[in-house]
């Protein structure tokens, strides 16, 4: 995209976003990927470079708690690059525009697919997480969440103090439901979503990838903030074909020439 394309996509993305109502943006990992957070898709994804990873994550937990958490204790598991990454990423521009967004009142919710806790610390609040938060644990029960330090693990599994309930970490793992709470969150945010702002997601991973599609049907606009290509780009309105860094905080500049 050149830059005077870019800049016209942004003018018509910033008229969208200030005449509806109820704009909901759906994050993937390209949003982090500026905070130094490898993607999982793309051409710099961990998976295409490496591979996909094994599937049954979940099915293991389930079948064995106890081992679970005893290999996350002994730091075994998961992928070590995004690890290391995730511990000293900090929030980007572009999680900074989405929280003066939502102070302005042009953002009302945020969906996010990615699990790094650099929404809340960048000050966004109206946030739902689909995959969780790694500095979080839950119940599998009851879906009681708490910070991981300030849950006391004296057993293993440990087990939810308010219903008895296996407790795991909060993040979503491959063949794990969405937890009911934050999919009924979604979905209601779908309904009232007017406009949808799809930025650095590949919207291959479902449900999350339908929300975009239900808002479509229901009426609403999209805007692809991707520097690749994607299987909704056909369906965005406006297409901001660079990294989301950049293109969030020249959309906060030009939002903030339109208000009255
Ligand atoms: P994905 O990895 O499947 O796709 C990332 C997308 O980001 C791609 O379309 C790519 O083109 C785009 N992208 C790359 N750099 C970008 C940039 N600078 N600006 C904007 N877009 C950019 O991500 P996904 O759709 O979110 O799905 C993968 C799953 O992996 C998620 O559900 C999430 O739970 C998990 N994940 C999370 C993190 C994180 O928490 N930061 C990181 C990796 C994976
Ligand atoms: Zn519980």
């Amino acid at each position: 995209m050149t830059p005077t394309d870019l800049e016209r996509a942004i003018d018509e993305a910033a008229s969208l976003i200030t005449a509806p109502k109820h704009v909901v943006a759906l994050v993937g990992a390209g949003l982090s990927a500026e905070s130094g957070i490898p993607t999982f898709r793309g051409p710099e994804g961990i998976w295409t470079k490496h591979g996909e990873p094994d599937l049954r994550d979940y099915e293991r937990f389930a079948a064995d708690p106890k081992s679970w958490w005893e290999q996350r204790i002994a730091g075994a598991g998961g992928l070590g690059e995004l690890r290391t990454a995730l511990e000293s990423a900090e929030p980007n521009a572009g999680h900074l525009a989405l929280r003066e967004m939502e102070e302005s009142g042009w953002l009302a919710h945020i969906i996010t697919q990615n699990i790094d806790n650099l929404h809340q610390r960048a000050g966004s609040t109206r946030i739902t997480e689909i995959h969780g938060n790694r500095t979080r644990l839950r119940c599998t029960r009851c879906h009681a969440r708490w910070p991981l330090d300030e849950f006391p693990i004296d057993e293993l599994p440990p087990r939810c103090p308010e219903c008895g309930g296996i407790v795991k970490g909060d993040t979503v793992m491959f063949g794990e439901p969405i937890p009911k709470d934050a999919l009924d969150e979604c979905v209601d945010q779908t309904w009232k979503c007017d406009c949808m702002l799809l930025i650095g997601t590949s919207a291959v991973v479902y449900p999350a990838a339908q929300f975009p599609l239900d808002v479509r049907r229901l009426g609403g606009k999209l805007i692809e903030i991707n520097p690749n290509e994607t299987p909704l780009s056909a369906l965005a309105e406006v297409t901001l074909r660079a990294p989301a860094g950049q293109s969030l905080v020249r959309l906060v500049e030009r939002l903030r020439d339109l208000r009255p």
